[in-house]
């Protein structure tokens, strides 16, 4: 093992390069800050490379309507992106936001959906969300290749959905043009408060990873993914996250027919069909399994008979970040100001908050209150007595 000084002067440090981090960076760096992101890469665990690639509203904030409100706000925001993202890298990441449905494939399915997404918009504040609940003729209308099979669905006007690799790629090249110094490759294992900034140990090399060095940097944003969970505590922050499995199916390309994306089936830029919503809570293992895959292409076909007829060339797993509750957690630390933590299981949806309203905030070095409910205090419930 070598020890090198490898000590470099960043405004920020930003602590992982998937599509939370690569977000923030850009918008810290858009601010006019110094930022370096130090990333594992290179096989380490990512979620941003595995995704659905939604940018999705509907269902989202029951419980907390400050999430729905906080989802509806970045699918707003992001034409924007979008077409700042042309605009700094040159790069179409394919957004498109014509409204989002989720078909249901029974009476009771629906019953089910319809009432949870009243619930969810009688919440204080969402009054003014819209969605319409549709029966069969009229999801027919709206989406003529709909088989006999969905017998309705939900619809929301705000979803949408993005070629997420391309989303990644542009992050990172609009990053790289503002300067951002990005390391692959740089695992951090050590966080410590030094001279009102912090010292940042790592370790680096695709090759050689006993190699390490220290960065010194103003501010410290940890956007690890599921890593934030041991990165949290070494600044007196608290990420109590769980990896959640999903499983994705690709199949081949075929002629454009779907022009709207689904909550768990969508038709790409480039032509194939992606299925997938599942949901496994089983540790860290990746693996793809032939039992889940087979209900999700099952239901794929029950709402599209004519998927049926394609090839599937592609199928993987991917672990969601997740909170005790599913919703973010965007902190700054009170025992060591300067350093946040930001973590969510939706980062595609919130690319937008993250890159134009949660980034300027940690440049200026307070969140804003339209966030104060994602704190991880949240989860300090006081024991039972
Ligand atoms: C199956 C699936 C489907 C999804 N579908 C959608 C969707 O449709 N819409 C949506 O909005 N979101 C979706 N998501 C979620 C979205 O992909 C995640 O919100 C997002 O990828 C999380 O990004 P992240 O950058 O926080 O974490 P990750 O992508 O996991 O990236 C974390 C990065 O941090 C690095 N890292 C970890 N520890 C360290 C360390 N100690 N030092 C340095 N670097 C470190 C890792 O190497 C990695 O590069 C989905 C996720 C999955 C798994």
């Amino acid at each position: 093992m070598t020890s090198t000084a490898q000590r470099k002067e960043a405004d920020i440090a930003v602590i992982g390069g998937g599509v939370v981090g690569a977000a923030l960076a850009l918008g810290l760096a858009r601010c006019g800050a110094v930022v370096t992101v130090l990333d594992g890469g290179d096989g380490a665990l990512c979620a941003s490379g595995g995704n659905f690639a939604l940018i999705w509203v509907q269902s989202k904030g029951l419980g907390m309507p400050e999430y729905a409100l906080w989802s509806r706000r970045s699918a707003q925001d992001w034409h924007g992106l979008a077409a700042l993202l042309q605009d700094e890298a040159g790069i179409d990441v394919a957004h498109s936001q014509p409204g989002g449905f989720t078909p249901c494939l029974s009476e009771a399915e629906l019953e089910k959906r319809a009432t949870a997404i009243q619930r969810l918009y009688r919440q204080p504040g969402l009054a003014d969300f819209r969605y319409e609940v549709l029966d069969h003729a009229e999801t027919r209308r709206r989406l003529p290749d709909i088989s006999k099979h969905v017998v309705g669905a939900i619809y929301s006007p705000l979803d949408g959905h993005v070629n997420s690799l391309r989303l990644w790629r542009a992050l990172r090249a609009a990053g790289a043009r503002r300067g951002i110094d990005y390391r692959a490759s740089h695992v951090v294992g050590s966080i410590r408060p030094r001279d009102g900034g912090f010292r940042i140990g790592f370790h680096s090399g695709f090759h050689r990873p006993g190699h390490w060095g220290e960065i010194d940097a103003g501010r410290v944003v940890l956007a690890a993914g599921l890593g934030n969970a041991r990165l949290a505590p070494m600044v007196g922050l608290a990420a109590p996250l769980q990896p959640r499995k999903g499983q994705i199916i690709v199949t081949e390309k075929t002629a454009a027919f779907l022009h709207h994306p689904m909550a768990s089936l969508r038709q790409t830029d480039e032509g194939g069909i992606m299925i997938g919503d599942s949901q496994e809570d089983c540790g860290f293992d990746t693996g793809v399994g032939q039992s889940v895959i087979a209900v999700m292409a099952e239901r794929a076909v029950r709402t599209f008979a004519r998927l049926a007829a394609l090839h599937v060339v592609r199928s993987w797993s991917a672990l969601r970040v997740m909170s005790p509750d599913g919703f973010p957690i965007y902190q700054q630390s009170h025992s060591h100001p300067g350093a946040f933590v930001v973590t969510c299981h939706s980062g595609v949806t919130l690319a937008a908050n993250h890159v134009l309203t949660l980034a300027p905030a940690i440049f200026a070095g307070q969140l804003p209150e339209s966030v104060a409910r994602f704190s991880a205090r949240r989860f300090d419930v006081p024991p039972h007595v």
